[in-house]
């Protein structure tokens, strides 16, 4: 994409799953990229083939600790993506601390930095389809509020995705800066840290290790599920179009599949049964989510391509090859 040829681009979160896979497409597509990550729930191994690329540089830090000792390798800056928080339940449940304060004051620390240093820079949030709750309405579309337990077990993790996209829209109202939020739901593929302790990437190491299945509930639940490079192509057209300043977009892929159809999948594709437990359903498990991307599709003429089967083989024979 010509678009990000000669930019310079922060990534926060860029040894992350997702953001290590962003970093490869802007490199591709001839950017600078600045990787930034405190390695909380990323590894180095993510980033480890783009280390000495001659466009890529690294900065260990943390977005909570501000950017003012960053200034000399921030010099310029025309694109900055904010990925960086841990993404899975068990991950942010461990720091609940940090991931609250990563998507609200973070993002504050951030923009406040940007509004003071390069007022023009684009800057892309990372929100959630956790920010609608346990859904009353679905499909999910942009303009539904959700339905959000402020002080839930997960509320350190979606209610600080709430407060960063209003700081976003702070700083686009009220200091006219192009602030820019995309949802995104649930997202797979390589590079997933295989203590994830989500379900897709539970049920792929389990089968490979020939583990039982837990299940929670009748296993019924269902979740929509985007191959990163998919999500990525998404995130790559909403930051350099000219129309979405200022706009909120769910990226994601909405073929729904429950808990037991994906089993079903991991089956067919090892060639072998799972032996399955069912335990009582978790407390603000959401029963469905599944995105509505109408907007994404006529905003950015975008809709994921990867099949699940291709993208659970692709998944599959990454964890395969971890051991
Ligand atoms: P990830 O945990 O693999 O990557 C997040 C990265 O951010 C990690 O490398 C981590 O070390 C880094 N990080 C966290 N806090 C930091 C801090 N204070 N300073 C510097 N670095 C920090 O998660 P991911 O799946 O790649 O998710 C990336 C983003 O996308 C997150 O903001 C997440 O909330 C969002 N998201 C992901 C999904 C998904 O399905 N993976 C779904 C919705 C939203």
């Amino acid at each position: 994409m010509d678009f990000y040829q000669g930019k310079t681009v922060l990534v926060t979160g860029a040894a992350g799953f997702i953001g290590s896979h962003l970093c490869d497409a802007l490199l591709a597509n001839g950017a600078k990229v600045i990787g930034l990550d405190n390695f909380i729930s990323g590894r180095a191994d993510n980033i480890a083939h783009i280390k000495n690329h001659p466009n890529f540089t690294f900065i260990e830090a943390d977005v909570n600790q501000g950017f003012s000792t960053l200034n000399s390798q921030l010099s310029t800056l025309d694109l900055v993506f904010h990925l960086a928080s841990p993404a899975s339940p068990p991950g942010y449940q461990a720091h609940p601390v940090e991931t609250y304060l990563v998507n609200s004051y973070g993002t504050h620390l951030l923009l406040t930095y940007l509004k003071e240093k390069h007022p023009t820079a684009r800057f892309l949030f990372a929100s959630t389809s956790e920010i609608y709750g346990d859904p009353l309405e679905h499909p999910q579309k942009e303009t539904y509020f959700g339905n959000v337990n402020p002080n839930g077990i997960r509320s350190m993790y979606d209610e600080a995705k709430r407060l960063g996209e209003t700081v976003c829209g702070v700083f686009l109202r009220s200091f006219n800066m192009d602030t820019r939020i995309i949802r995104i739901f649930n997202t797979y593929g390589p590079r997933m840290d295989p203590n994830d302790g989500r379900s897709l990437v539970e049920f792929c190491v389990r089968m490979l290790k020939n583990e039982p299945i837990t299940l929670y509930g009748d296993g019924k639940q269902t979740r929509s599920y985007c191959f990163v490079s998919d999500l990525v192509a998404g995130i790559s057209l909403f930051m350099a179009s000219p129309d979405c300043r200022g706009e909120t977009v769910n990226l994601g892929n909405p073929q729904e599949q429950s808990m037991l159809d994906l089993v079903h999948m991991i089956e067919a594709q090892l060639g072998k049964k799972a032996t399955l437990q069912y335990k009582e359903a978790r407390a603000d498990d959401p029963r469905r989510r599944q995105p509505d991307i109408s907007k994404a599709k006529t905003l950015l003429n975008w809709v994921p391509q990867v099949k699940i089967e291709a993208g659970l083989k692709e998944t599959l024979a990454y964890f395969a090859s971890l051991g």
